[in-house]
């Protein structure tokens, strides 16, 4: 694993550029003027499935190929049957749902800025039929609750039904005719996806809690892949957020719900807000193998599995402890990517590894068995490391400003492996393994005590000064200070769940010694990127949980309103077919302009 040179490649510097993750929610393409005033769509043929899409992961049936429509009367009858068609296709899935919410309040400079955050992870079982009584019930509860399942159950994994499967279908139960009135808006091109648009209004007296907003409906297998609006009427004493609901393409013929996007909150001048906030809600692990069974046979599977190390000489003590180590390790890789939270091994642990080995050559590191990469799905800001494995959290790659960033925040789990500093042997033994993918954050843990952390950061510091990264530890001074000038507020993003901190007490503790290095923090110079938005640098794939780099075009920064650290945005990700995605270039628009990054 270990090449004899350090990679210091352009390439991979420029992808980690601030300047270039700024541009991190993807753009929409330009729509295409003259098909947006084609009053009706004359709609293309279903495109046959290709042989090599066949192929999906498990057996999903096919929607039947449509008749062409030729009134729209024919394309809202479509889409109301394929709404109904992914309901039922997805009702055996339980995906992992994950929120996180930060409250606002205005500041003069920066406009709304975070004043205390959420985070909520759970897992979605999209077969429950949602009372619609017991859901609607009047009740005293806090609209946090009663919409997004309860935060008073933070930090667990479990599962709830309630609330995001609400924000997932339009209607869960009455998606029809009888309850809504449906009407053509335009056309619109929503990345490479030509779209049709209805606005979808209730019916009067159609109940409480309906959609009222609009859909885009893919014009070749007429599914909604964007939600767009509200439910009305509330209830008293409850209310409904609004949300913005994207579906991917995931899988031949349906358009899988991925993300949502929530906002509420009005900050002009005499408004007395008494709710503002943004949140984002991600659902991924649509693939997950259900626990139980499947975990039992990987565990028979070792058999297949030759052992080397017996041929010629009997283990030595030494041998056998690494061994067991190895064992521990490959033991709780495994059971973290069976519950959803970790990514399976790909592109972007290249990167990661790439960044690691960069500090082993410098530092002549030479480890018996090559350190390994993985990026924990979540969004809280955490590193941990068992074995020789380090994982570093999605959200934690999303706010790095730079690749010297991200060598820091690794370089502290490299220290531990260094230093021997090994957690987690007991995982070695398999019964250790066996719970509810829900128990996951109550079976493991990989807290450091405080002299082993306060020695990883010292060795830390030792291994990037040897590094190809001495000379930009500027930069991670700047992003500790970023952080540190909002870790007070963000106690539910700097919370982990398998690691250590990076804050405690809303003040950050990692690497501490390095945050008084570079330059002041200064929101006036728009050159001075500190901290990334959450969100602009790892896309997962929801139903694989494949993770990789985002590539996006630049977008200059204009104002110190455009850097948002550690912020949450809305998406709008980059529509495109299922089996073209791979070859679909990155957006570029004429607004799209570098700044130098470093
Ligand atoms: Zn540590």
């Amino acid at each position: 694993m270990r090449t004899s040179k350090a990679i210091f490649t352009a390439v991979l510097l420029a992808s980690m550029s601030a300047a270039a993750q700024q541009a991190a929610e993807q753009q929409p393409s330009a729509p295409d003027a003259t098909q947006t005033v084609q009053p009706a769509p004359a709609a293309e043929q279903p495109a046959a499935t290709p042989a090599s899409q066949a192929a999906a992961p498990q057996a999903i049936p096919l929607p039947a190929v449509v008749a062409t429509p030729t009134t729209m009367d024919q394309v809202v009858n479509l889409f109301i049957e394929r709404e109904h068609g992914l309901m039922k296709v997805l009702a055996t899935r339980t995906p992992v749902v994950e929120t996180y919410l930060q409250n606002l309040v205005a500041d003069p400079q920066l406009g709304p800025v975070p004043s205390g955050d959420h985070y909520f992870l759970g897992r979605l079982d999209m077969g429950e039929t949602v009372d619609r009584k017991d859901y609607l019930k009047e009740e005293e509860k806090g609209m946090q609750s009663r919409l997004m399942g309860g935060f008073q159950k933070l930090y667990k994994v479990q599962y709830q039904p309630m609330g995001f499967s609400w924000m997932v279908y339009a209607d869960r139960t009455d998606f029809d005719r009888e309850h809504y009135d449906f009407r053509y808006a335009r056309r619109e091109f929503l990345g490479d996806v030509r779209c049709l648009v209805f606005d979808v209004t209730p019916k009067p007296k159609s109940g409480k809690g309906r959609f009222l907003g609009r859909v885009w409906v893919e014009d070749q297998g007429f599914n909604i892949v964007r939600l767009n609006g509200t439910y009305v009427p509330a209830p008293r004493n409850t209310y409904f957020f609004h949300m913005d609901s994207w579906r991917l393409n995931l899988i031949p013929g349906y358009w899988v719900p991925s993300f949502i996007y929530s906002e509420e909150g009005d900050f002009s001048a005499g408004v007395k807000n008494k709710l503002a906030f943004k949140a984002q809600t991600r659902i991924w692990g649509y693939d997950l193998k259900k626990g139980g069974k499947d975990d039992e046979l990987t565990q028979i599977r070792v058999d297949s599995v030759t052992d080397e190390s017996a041929a010629a000489q009997d283990a030595s003590p030494l041998q056998a402890e690494r061994v067991w180590q190895q064992q521990a390790e490959d033991n709780v890789v495994e059971r973290l990517t069976s519950a959803g939270l970790l990514a399976p091994d790909g592109d972007l642990d290249r990167i990661l590894q790439t960044v690691v080995n960069n500090i082993e050559v410098t530092n002549n590191i030479d480890l018996p068995r090559p350190v390994r990469t993985r990026v924990l799905l979540t969004s809280p800001l955490e590193t941990f490391s068992v074995g020789n494995t380090i994982v570093i959290s999605r959200g934690l790659i999303d706010v790095l400003p730079d690749e010297a960033s991200l060598a820091a925040v690794l370089s502290h789990e490299l220290a531990h492996i260094v230093l021997g500093h090994n957690l987690g042997s007991k995982y070695a033994f398999n019964d250790r393994m066996l719970f509810s993918d829900e128990g996951t954050y109550q079976n493991l843990g990989f807290k450091h005590i405080p002299e082993e952390e306060t020695a990883a950061d010292k060795k830390a510091i030792e291994l990037l000064k040897n590094s190809p990264y001495a000379q930009k530890l500027d930069n991670v001074g700047l992003f500790l200070k970023a952080l540190q000038l909002r870790a007070p507020q963000l106690g539910a993003l700097l919370t982990t769940h398998l690691g250590n901190p990076l804050a405690e007490g809303g003040t950050v503790t990692r690497l501490s010694s390095l945050a008084t290095q570079g330059p002041a923090l200064d929101n006036n110079k728009l050159d001075q990127i500190a901290a990334l938005p959450l969100g602009g640098r790892v896309k997962i794939n929801p139903w694989d949980d494949k993770a990789e780099m985002v590539k996006a075009a630049p977008v200059a920064i204009t104002s110190a309103r455009d850097k948002m650290p550690f912020e949450v945005t809305p998406f709008f990700p980059r529509l495109v077919r299922f089996g073209t995605g791979a070859a679909a270039p990155a957006p570029t628009t004429a607004a799209a302009n570098s700044t130098s990054g470093n």
